[in-house]
């Protein structure tokens, strides 16, 4: 079976670990990659992320436009890691369930659906245990 391609390239490695970027010089990380590092300007080398984190923020989506109405509704937040990056993500919430701030997540890759009908494969954090 074909491997099904990562929809932001470079993202995430096969271990399925986020790739970020941290800077020799000043030890700042960040994701998603960047090539200087927003503290110190120093060249960045790519990284990767710790799996988990813990729950930052989050809204539940519930509204979208005509061509993501079948998506509605879903969770999205953002992802503490401890290097002290935050990452923007889908969150697995199949029950729509209020979920507590802190609460312990790991990352995963996510297989959806993209506008033109192709399987893409995205990461998402989902709750620990
Ligand atoms: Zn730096």
């Amino acid at each position: 079976m074909a491997e099904i391609p990562l929809f932001e390239e470079g993202v995430m490695d096969q271990d399925a670990r986020l790739i970020g970027s941290k800077c020799p010089d000043c030890n700042q990380y960040a994701f998603p990659a960047q090539s200087y590092c927003p503290r110190c300007s120093h060249e960045m080398e790519r990284t990767a992320l710790s799996q988990e984190g813990e729950l930052y923020t989050y809204t539940i989506i519930r509204q979208g436009p005509p061509w993501w109405k079948d998506k509605v509704p879903y969770t999205v937040g953002r992802v503490k890691l401890p290097e002290g990056v935050i990452v923007k993500t889908q969150i697995k919430n199949d029950e729509l369930s209020p979920l507590q701030i802190g609460t312990k997540m790991q990352v995963e890759p996510h297989v959806m659906i993209n506008e033109q009908g192709e399987k893409v494969k995205i990461y998402r954090f989902c709750p620990v245990g």
